[in-house]
């Protein structure tokens, strides 16, 4: 599919042709990854950040919010429940947080590894490649890092580097992958400034950057941002025509999921918590209907989930309590899926490896 298609597609808005979009990113889901979802659980091990992204609650200037750091035995506790509730895999995300040592998490992703039988996923930003390293040396298996616009201008303006520093996400996920981590990148849909061709770019550049997890969700505003509902002063690049500025709607979300799973076929793709934000567990079954194929159930303890404040509303949906897990895998089994066992490795690693 090339840029034209896929632009056409982000602007299709009759029913019955988006119906066969629908059906045809689900085909090629079951044709490639098959009917299991793969629960990955997602433990928000602080919300400390030094950076000023534009779109997120937690972002540095945020005075308002308050701040923690779990321990290390918090965070095992976490990693024993995922296991508890048949999870093959927790996802350690956080601010970018220079208070979580390198040494520090290397200990963790150690532990874990030598405790459970997990695979350790991590999301923690923009680090040195001597972290980096030194946590895959310690164990640490996939790692998460979203370019999150392939827009150069608009990302330098929503996303500022750290002074005296490059923020180059795109080096940095060549980097991981060169390192033997399973790779994992994604794009916010919506974003103030974002044209359809700026959304294709984000597409094509999952399938040339050979990603092994691609997460996608819309861009949901945060009151307490530069790009709060009522603040019109936040940084941006000038502003597209109307006709070409993306909605960050759910509709589009879905479009996005399906087109990611129709250009990477064999990729890991999460029905994402800022997609099951808007309109909670049908938009998780939805998005599973419409290419994905993963769910990322929150196990973070209560008192820092509310903390972990990114956008309105993350805290409470999709949350690895005993309920919440039961209502998650009984709305797998409803749409005639299976629960997945085991880590749920990369598909495209096997293929690799068969070949
Ligand atoms: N600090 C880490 C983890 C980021 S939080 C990092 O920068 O990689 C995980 C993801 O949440 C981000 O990559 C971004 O895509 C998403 N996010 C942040 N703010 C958001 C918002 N307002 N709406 C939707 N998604 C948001």
């Amino acid at each position: 599919m090339d840029r034209t298609e896929i632009i056409e597609w982000l602007r299709e808005e009759d029913e019955s042709r988006l119906r066969g979009l629908w059906e045809r990113a689900d085909r090629l889901r079951r044709e490639n990854v098959g009917d299991e979802v793969h629960l990955r659980g997602l433990i928000e091990i602080s919300n400390h950040c030094v950076r000023q992204c534009a779109y997120c609650g937690i972002r540095a200037g945020n005075q308002a919010l308050e701040r923690y750091r779990m321990s290390l035995d918090g965070v095992l506790a976490c990693a024993h429940v995922a296991v508890e509730r048949g999870y093959g895999t927790v996802v350690l995300q956080s601010g970018e947080d220079p208070g979580l040592t390198g040494e520090w998490v290397a200990e963790l992703v150690s532990r874990i590894r030598r405790e459970t039988p997990l695979a350790v996923t991590l999301s923690l930003g923009e680090r040195s490649l001597g972290d980096l390293r030194a946590w895959r040396e310690a164990g640490a298996d996939r790692y998460l890092l979203k370019f999150e616009t392939s827009n150069r201008a608009l990302y330098d303006a929503l996303h500022p580097p750290l002074p005296g520093t490059v923020s180059d996400r795109v080096a940095l996920l060549r980097g991981l992958r060169g390192m033997g981590y399973e790779t994992g990148s994604g794009a916010m849909v919506g974003l103030p400034g974002q044209t359809f061709e700026d959304l294709a770019n984000d597409i094509l550049l999952f399938r040339e950057l050979d990603l092994d997890m691609i997460g996608i969700g819309p861009f949901i505003p945060h009151p307490l941002t530069p790009l709060a509902p009522a603040a019109n002063a936040g940084p941006r690049t000038p502003d597209p025509e109307p006709t070409d500025q993306v909605p960050n709607s759910e509709q589009m979300g879905y479009k996005v999921v399906a087109l990611t799973r129709i250009v990477c076929p064999l990729a890991n793709i999460p029905s994402t918590t800022a997609l099951a934000t808007v309109s909670g567990d049908a938009s998780r079954q939805l998005g599973l209907e419409r290419g994905a194929n993963v769910v990322m159930p929150n196990l973070t303890p209560p008192e820092y989930r509310v903390k972990y404040d990114i956008y309105p509303s993350k805290g409470r949906v999709q949350v690895a309590t005993e309920e919440g897990d039961r209502l998650i895998r009984e709305g797998i089994e409803a749409i005639g899926r299976k629960v997945g066992v085991g880590r749920g490795d990369s598909p495209r690693r096997h293929a690799a490896g068969a070949r």
